[in-house]
Formats: structure tokens, C-alpha cells, sequence
């Protein structure tokens, strides 16, 4: 293919930037018996209303932005994954664009105890903001209340990332000769859709984006090469290919 000039890298956060679900490892930490309740719940309450829900809870028990604060920063994050971004950062022509269903805190919190605060140019995720009395609250992205999201390819409510990905690249008048997408779940599936042929997905093995990727890919029309990998260390032999 022709030489690439600039190029735009698209990570998912929970298990593909970070070795873990931040929106969980809070809860099995500070508060297993939520962890436990939030797995059943999930079926009749939106995960981020959940998610919450669930910070209200910890709230009333006494538990402090601190202890949750202490909790995010100590979360699994492999350090080869530092490293390989760091240095596709540092060559200059990779712009990095996180969508995530995380939450703003979460992943500001976990960049900046990782020395990668300025590692993305922008950051679409779920609102989040602590109150005086440090309870953090989080919102859905789409506010509930307003016009909703039109996917069809199955998003959770608070945000679609397919639209998300198509906004970003729409507002940004850089054109990228490359879009590589790192994720692995199955809400990845729909923006890894909006690809083309020649654009990568570094896919996480065996969690729900690769099951999607085999039972749907066909039939959805996906054009995007794809890479797997299962450890971090393995992504950063994937971005170090990446090089311009
Ligand atoms: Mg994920
Ligand atoms: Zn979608």
C-alpha cells in the first residue's frame, strides 16, 4: 500500500488499554458484595445507571474519593502497554482517540497515575464529576431524558460507539491514511464496522468482540484486517509494527 503520513489509533479502555474493568475492579475491591449484586442487576438496570447506582451505595457506607481514587490507580495496567503507546506517541504521527464506557474519572485518574495524561487528543466516555461531599457521580453520555442514540447493531443506551467514531473523524479535518481500533468487547463490534480494508483491529482473544467478530463479521460486512492478541506485551509488538 502507499506510504501512510498519519495515522489515527482508536483504544477502548477497560481490558485493552488497561488490564482490567475499572468499572468493576472498584466494586471487587472496596465493596464485593456490589460486584456480586451488580452481575444480576445488570439485566434490568443500564450498566451505567448501575454503575452509579453503585457509587451512591459505596458513598452512604463511608467509602472515600481517596480509597476510590487509591483503588483506580492500583488497578492491573501492564507496563508494556505504557511502553508501546508511549513510543508510538513519541514518533509524532499517530493521533489517539479513546471511546470508552467508562467514565471520565476513571480514566483520567488511571492516565495520570500511568504518566499518559496527554497520551490522547480526546476522550468520548460517560460524564463524571466528584461532588463536595466526594461522591462520585456519573452520568450516561446520552442523557436518557433527550433524542437517544439510532444504532442498530446493539450499544448499550449511554452511547454508541460506531456514531461516536464517525463524529470524531467528521469534525476532524485531518484525514488519517490508517485507523487502527484496539478493543475487546462486544461493544467494540460496532464501530469496528465504519473500518476499511485497510484499517486494523487489534482484537483482544476470547472476550466478546472476538466471539462477534467470528459468529457476525461475515454477515455485517466487516472490511478491517484483524490482529489478535492476548497480553499486552503482544500489542506492543503489534504497535510497534505501526511505525511510520
Ligand atoms: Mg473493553
Ligand atoms: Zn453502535
Amino acid at each position: 500500500m502507499s506510504a501512510i503520513e498519519r495515522q489515527l489509533v482508536v483504544f477502548d479502555f477497560d481490558w485493552s488499554l488497561a488490564d482490567q474493568d475499572s468499572d468493576r475492579y472498584i466494586f471487587e475491591v472496596l465493596a464485593s458484595d456490589l460486584r456480586r449484586h451488580m452481575k444480576t442487576a445488570k439485566l434490568e438496570t443500564q450498566w451505567t445507571d448501575l454503575v452509579a447506582e453503585s457509587l451512591r451505595k459505596i458513598h452512604s457506607r463511608g467509602i472515600t474519593r481517596e480509597q476510590i481514587e487509591n483503588t483506580l490507580r492500583n488497578m492491573p495496567f501492564h507496563p508494556a502497554m505504557v511502553r508501546g503507546v508511549s513510543k508510538l506517541k513519541a514518533e509524532g504521527k499517530t493521533t489517539f482517540f479513546c471511546l470508552s464506557n467508562a467514565n471520565e474519572i476513571f480514566i483520567s485518574t488511571i492516565l495520570k497515575s500511568k504518566g499518559l495524561h496527554d497520551l490522547f487528543d480526546e476522550i468520548i466516555t460517560n460524564p463524571a464529576e466528584w461532588d463536595e461531599s466526594g461522591l462520585l457521580k456519573v452520568r450516561r453520555r446520552v442523557d436518557p431524558s433527550g433524542p437517544q442514540h439510532g444504532c442498530t447493531v446493539g450499544c448499550s443506551a449511554n452511547m454508541c460507539k460506531g456514531e461516536e467514531l464517525e463524529a470524531f473523524l467528521a469534525r476532524n479535518t485531518t484525514k488519517y491514511d490508517r485507523i487502527v481500533y484496539v478493543g475487546d468487547g462486544s461493544n467494540d463490534f460496532c464501530p469496528i464496522l465504519r473500518l476499511r480494508s485497510h484499517d486494523k483491529v487489534l482484537c483482544r482473544s476470547f472476550r466478546g468482540l472476538e466471539t462477534r467478530i467470528t459468529k457476525e463479521g461475515e454477515k455485517e460486512g466487516l472490511k478491517a484486517q484483524i490482529h489478535y492478541w492476548a497480553g499486552a506485551w503482544e500489542v506492543e509488538e503489534l504497535l510497534g509494527k505501526l511505525s511510520i
